[in-house]
C-alpha cells in the first residue's frame, strides 16, 4: 500500500477514490494490450490475431488442391451490418476450395481455377483447424483500424489516473450510440479486464464471463438458434464508455458492465468505510 501510494505522489496523481485500489498491485495492468494481439473472434475454441491473416493473390497460395475446410455461408445484409456479431448463426458448410469470399462483407474474391482474382487474406489458425476464414483488403484495414484511440501502453490508462468513475462514464447500447464520428468502428474491448465486449466473437465471451448480453449461439433456455427460421439478434453488448478521455487525451476508454459494477461496489463500500470512521 505504501509503496503504491508512493509512486501515485511521484506522478503527481490523486486517482479517484473509485480506482486507488487497482494500483495497489505491484506492477497494474488492465486493458486489451496492442490491438495486433487482440482475438478476432472467428472461432471460439481457437484465438486467432491480425498476425494470422496472411495475404495472398492466388486460391492455391492459401489452400492447396483437396483441402476441405468449413466456412460460414455469406453474411446477409443485416450480418454485415453487425459486424460479426452475427457469425454464431451463420450456417458453416464443409466443401473444397472453390472459391473465396470475404467473411466480413461478402465480396467476392478469387476462384480456384480462373485467373484474375484480387488479393485477399485468408486466416492460417482457422486452416490449420480445418475451417476457413477470409477478408478483403479493404475489411482486413478496418480490422486494424478497430485500434483507433484505444490505449496499448505497458501499464494502465490514463482514465484511471484523470477522471471521475461516477461522473464520466455513460452506458452506452452500441457503438454508434457512443462515438458518431466514426462509423467504422466495430468492436470494444473492456479496459479492465480485457475481454471483449462489442465484436466478432462477443457472444461467446460474454457467455463465458457471465453475461452482460451479446449473441449467444443458444438462447437462455439451451435452444439452438441455427434454426434460420428463429433467427433473433441481440444487436450489441452494452458498455461504459467515459466522455471526456476522447477529449483530454484523444484516446477511448471503455468499460465492460461487470467490470463497471464491480468498481462500483467496491467504490461504494470504501466510501462507506470512511465516513463511519
Ligand atoms: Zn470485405
Ligand atoms: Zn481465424
Ligand atoms: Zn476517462
Ligand atoms: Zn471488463
Amino acid at each position: 500500500m505504501e509503496k503504491t501510494q508512493g509512486w501515485l505522489s511521484i506522478l503527481g496523481a490523486n486517482p479517484d477514490v473509485f480506482y486507488k485500489h487497482l494500483f495497489d498491485v505491484e506492477t497494474p495492468k488492465y486493458g486489451a494490450g496492442r490491438p495486433s494481439s487482440w482475438p478476432l473472434g472467428h472461432e471460439m475454441e481457437y484465438e486467432c490475431r491480425l498476425g494470422d491473416m496472411i495475404l495472398c493473390s492466388k486460391v492455391r497460395e492459401a489452400y492447396e488442391v483437396g483441402f476441405r475446410g468449413k466456412k460460414r455461408d455469406k453474411p446477409t445484409a443485416m450480418e454485415q451490418l453487425l459486424g460479426g456479431t452475427g457469425d454464431a448463426v451463420r450456417v458453416r458448410r464443409i466443401a473444397k476450395v472453390e472459391q473465396v469470399s470475404c467473411d466480413n462483407c461478402g465480396l467476392h474474391l478469387a476462384d480456384a481455377d480462373k485467373p484474375g482474382g484480387r488479393f485477399f487474406y485468408y486466416c492460417r489458425q482457422c486452416k490449420r483447424s480445418g475451417r476457413r476464414f477470409e477478408l478483403c483488403v479493404a475489411c482486413h484495414v478496418l480490422e486494424i483500424l478497430q485500434g483507433e484511440g484505444k490505449y496499448s501502453g505497458n501499464s494502465f490508462h490514463p482514465h484511471y489516473l484523470k477522471c471521475q468513475h461516477r461522473s464520466t462514464l455513460i452506458r452506452r447500447q452500441s457503438l454508434e450510440n457512443a462515438y458518431l464520428d466514426s462509423p467504422h468502428l466495430h468492436r470494444v474491448l473492456c479496459d479492465m479486464c480485457g475481454g471483449v465486449v462489442v465484436g466478432r466473437g462477443a457472444s461467446d465471451q460474454c457467455a463465458k464471463d457471465g453475461g452482460s448480453g451479446g449473441l449467444p449461439s443458444k438462447n437462455r433456455k439451451g435452444q439452438e438458434l441455427n434454426d434460420p427460421h428463429k433467427k433473433f439478434y441481440i444487436l450489441a453488448s452494452e458498455f461504459y464508455a467515459c466522455a471526456h478521455c476522447p477529449e483530454q487525451t484523444g484516446l477511448r476508454f471503455e468499460l465492460c458492465v461487470p467490470c463497471h459494477n464491480r468498481i462500483s461496489e467496491s467504490g461504494r463500500g470504501i466510501q462507506q468505510l470512511e465516513t463511519t470512521l
